[in-house]
């Protein structure tokens, strides 16, 4: 891992390129150029500070994540992609969630770690970039000295990426969509896989390999997640061969089964994934040869357990 010391002067550098972009906002490819230092006009409903939903250890990522002691998870309020299915809802189109200074993220990150979490996993950053570099610089003055995981919908800006290397020490990105139909039809996005694409390859040369510790959580490295959608697995298997021909063969790849359909989800996708759709995909995952597969067991499709409430003080069942 790299130094706090070498991360906070990357983390000034970063602040250095990227604050001038918040004027006219192009720090995520929705390229919304508005003023974000005079309030939250953009898609991301998001002015200069972050607001966030909940700080807690999160034992339901992928083991890599989440490990035995929890993954020091923070959800932020607002997106930048918005699907329509999104199961977190309440954080990217209800707006759920309160105003925090830099100086507060910063406490909740070292507060984390007080925990004992494994890391500091930023749910949900993309839009935020620039108030978590801020909290940084504050948090790894203060000893701060875990992995970070940058967990995105994968629609992220290829230069915003390329700023946070030598910060970020685990990209766990989405992967969502292969096909421009699909990706303006649930995210209003057609551009979502030329954008994400850029930005995960640029993960993939940053973070070749899946580094993990003695307990087995991430060091460093990229776990691509993909979620498979119902009646959509051609689309799926053309984005596995895509992950196969152009990414490093040491990442961890997560092929997820658990869609439910969520908030306004349309009519087509208003069921779970079959067993057939999945098993098709994962026969496909496993012959591409990666280093790490996390498949989720069956029972297949929903799984209430999986859809958290962030109106409650705790949003998981587990917890
Ligand atoms: S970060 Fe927000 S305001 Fe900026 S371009 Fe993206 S959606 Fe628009």
């Amino acid at each position: 891992m790299v130094s706090s010391a070498r991360k906070l002067e990357l983390v000034g550098k970063a602040l250095d390129r990227l604050s001038p972009l918040e004027t006219a906002c192009t720090l995520c490819p929705r390229d919304c150029r508005t003023d974000r230092t005079k309030g939250s006009g953009g898609i991301c409903h998001t002015g200069s500070l972050a607001a966030v939903s909940h700080a807690l250890l999160h034992f339901g990522e992928e083991p890599v994540i989440s490990g035995a002691a929890g993954s020091g998870t923070i959800f932020f309020t607002g997106c930048n992609l918005k699907c329509l299915f999104c199961q977190n809802y309440q954080l990217s189109w209800q707006l759920e969630g309160h105003t925090v200074t830099d100086r507060e993220l910063a406490t909740m990150m070292l507060g984390l770690r007080e925990k004992g979490a494994h890391n500091i996993n930023f749910v949900s950053p993309s839009h935020i970039v620039l108030p978590i570099l801020r909290a940084l610089r504050i948090a790894l003055a203060e000893g701060l000295d875990i992995p970070l995981v940058w967990n995105s919908n994968g629609y992220d800006s290829v230069e915003v990426v390329r700023e946070l290397e030598g910060i970020i020490d685990v990209y766990l990105p989405d992967l969502k969509y292969r096909s421009p139909e699909l990706s303006k039809r649930h995210s209003a996005a057609p551009d979502y896989f030329d954008k994400a694409s850029e930005a995960v390859r640029e993960m993939s040369l940053q973070q070749p390999a899946l580094d993990l510790g003695p307990g087995g959580t991430a060091r460093k490295g990229l776990v691509v997640r993909h979620l498979i959608l119902p009646g959509a697995v051609e689309d799926t298997l053309e984005l596995l061969d895509w992950i196969g021909e152009n990414l490093s063969p040491f990442i961890g790849l997560s092929l997820m089964s658990q869609y439910h359909p969520c908030f306004k989800a349309p009519a087509e996708i208003q069921r779970s994934v079959s067993p057939e759709e999945y098993r098709r995909a994962a026969g496909k995952a496993a012959a591409l040869g990666l280093d790490r597969l996390v498949l989720q067991p069956e029972p297949f499709g929903a799984d209430e357990h999986l859809v958290p409430d962030f109106k409650k003080d705790s949003p998981f069942r587990w917890k």
